[in-house]
Formats: C-alpha cells, structure tokens, sequence
C-alpha cells in the first residue's frame, strides 16, 4: 500500500519523506541524526532494466558512474546533464569501484572479468581466471588502502555457461603483482563488500541462503580472519554494502536501505518504493546516497560521509 502511494506520487514527480513508513527501532535517535527529518528521498531517473553499481567520481566536477546489467550499459549521471551512456557495450558490467588513482574498475558478467578504465578509456581485463579456470561471473569490487581490488565470484551472470572454478569465492587481486588468491571460500553467494574506515575490518554480503553480513578481521599482509555473522537482513538479502565514516555499515535489502551500528545493530531503514540493489556515498561532500534500484537511480542527502576508503567504493 504504501509503496504503491509512493510510486504514484513519484510518477508525479514529487519528493517523499524517508520517515513516513519508519518502524520504530531501538536507535531512532541515531536515525533521525543520520537521515535528518527533512531528507527527501527522490527518483533523479527511471526506466532502466537492471540497476546495480553506483560510484562517485570527484572528477570533472563530480559524477556518478552506474550499470544497467541486461541493457549491457554503463551510465553516468550528474545533476546537470541528468543520465547520459558511459559505455555503451559494458560487458553486462555489475558493481564498480575506483582504484587509487581515481581509475574506474568493474566486475563483467559478460566477459566473466574485472577490468580498469585507463583515463584514455581503454579497458584492460585485470582478471578472468583462477588457477587457469575462468571465473563465474565477478560481481561486486573494492579497493584496499594498498591498491589490491577485493571481488566477490559468484555465479548469478553466468547466463547458463558452465562453472569452472568449482566454488563462489572471494578473492583479492594485486594489479601490480599480477596475482589472484582466494580469501574467502566458505559463502553462498558473496556478493557486496566494504572495508571499514581503517581498513581493518572487511563486511561481505551474503546474497544466498543465509541473507545475512559478515565482517573479517584484515590482516597487514592482506589475510583475513575472523568471519562471524555481523547483521542478518529480515527482508530480501544484502546485496550492495557501504561503510560510513563512522563505521557502520549501509546495505540494499527488499524493503529499502538498512543502516547497522559498528556492533551489528539496526539503527533503522529508509524505504525506497523499488527493492536496492546498491548503493554509495557521493556527491561534493560524500552526503548524497545515491540508491539503484531495480529500473530507477534514487537519492537521499543524509547526514554522514562514506567512510575516506569508501569514497572509492
Ligand atoms: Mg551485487
């Protein structure tokens, strides 16, 4: 009922608030603080297939970079220019990142690679095999404080081709070295990670049967351990996560956007009438949420930044 009144009223072209549906939770105060009583989510464009992958770009005065999976584009966005083609055969690309150069890196699941965009706009495959195996389909990548891209393999874009690296691994890929190792093999369906603001904490999403977050201990030489269950979502699953700059974590679920304290506690949700895929911090002060959401980009001014590290998120 409700997000069917919104739909209307965004179709109308309308704004909404993000607090007309809030369950009460145990951290309202905190809620309130992060997504101000006046913050209105709004629908900056519609249309689309199958949005996932947002990331901010501070160049060139500053926009957003996002793919449309099955329409097999990357799109851009700014307030000026509203959506324009990034790219227009991207390789059914999924979740972006920067790398510490600013230089966009994505996960195919056409091509079953991670790619970088050089600032020429050449793209140069970074990985697409494992121990001679291709992988399943890359799906979502960040970036640690030393330039190795974290990624999650698991097989959603594989489109029936056969499996070939015999698992739905997460793993860390060194663009200098030239290696790939598995980090994490003991997932469903990794799908969304996030460092913490110090790089010392890793959360990955679990899209399959479990629905829920987990959060590993990073070791300096890039291992990790740890691995316990940090969040479960109680509707739909995560999927795209981001860190905030005070280090709690911000995940896509069925129902909207969850927000989780530091501990694991559910601070609160903000609605969004089409179910998240993903999300990120962005716009000139890193308080934009920019939201994909199924056929629509939202966007909703809160009140805290990305964490820094997750500004290349
Ligand atoms: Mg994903």
């Amino acid at each position: 009922m409700y997000a069917g009144f919104v739909a209307i009223l965004l179709t109308l072209g309308a704004a909404m608030s993000a607090h007309a549906a809030d369950a009460p939770s145990p951290n309202a105060d905190q809620f309130r603080r992060l997504v101000p009583e006046d913050a209105r989510l709004e629908k900056l464009a519609g249309g689309f297939k199958f949005l996932e992958g947002p990331v901010w770009s501070g160049a060139d005065g500053g926009f957003l970079i996002f793919s449309d999976i099955p329409a097999n584009r990357l799109l851009r966005w700014t307030k000026k220019d509203g959506v324009t083609v990034y790219r227009a055969d991207s390789r059914n690309a999924n979740g972006n990142t920067l790398d510490l150069e600013g230089r966009l890196i994505t996960c195919e699941h056409g091509s079953r690679t991670v790619t970088r965009t050089e600032k020429d706009g050449a793209v140069v495959t970074l990985a697409d095999r494992y121990e001679g195996k291709r992988l399943n389909s890359p799906n979502d990548c960040a970036v640690w404080s030393d330039g190795t891209i974290w990624f999650t393999d698991p097989p959603y874009g594989l489109a029936g081709r056969p499996a070939e690296v015999g698992g739905n691994f997460v793993f860390r890929l060194d663009p200098a070295a030239k290696t790939l190792a598995v980090v994490a093999r003991d997932f469903d369906m990794p799908n969304g990670l996030c460092f913490s603001p110090d790089g010392k904490k890793l959360y990955i999403a679990d899209s399959g049967k479990p629905r829920h977050i987990r959060v590993f201990d990073v070791a300096p030489d890039g291992t990790l351990s740890g691995g316990k269950v940090f969040c479960t979502i109680d509707k739909g699953v995560p999927d795209g996560i981001r860190c905030d700059a005070e280090g709690r974590v911000w995940s896509s679920a069925g129902d909207g956007v969850h927000i989780y304290a530091p501990d694991g506690a559910l601070v609160g949700k903000i609605p969004v009438p089409e179910s998240p895929a993903n999300l990120c911090f962005g716009g000139k002060d890193g308080r934009t949420l920019f939201i994909t959401a199924r056929t629509s980009l939202y966007a909703i001014r809160v009140a805290v930044s990305g964490a820094a590290i997750a500004r290349r998120q």
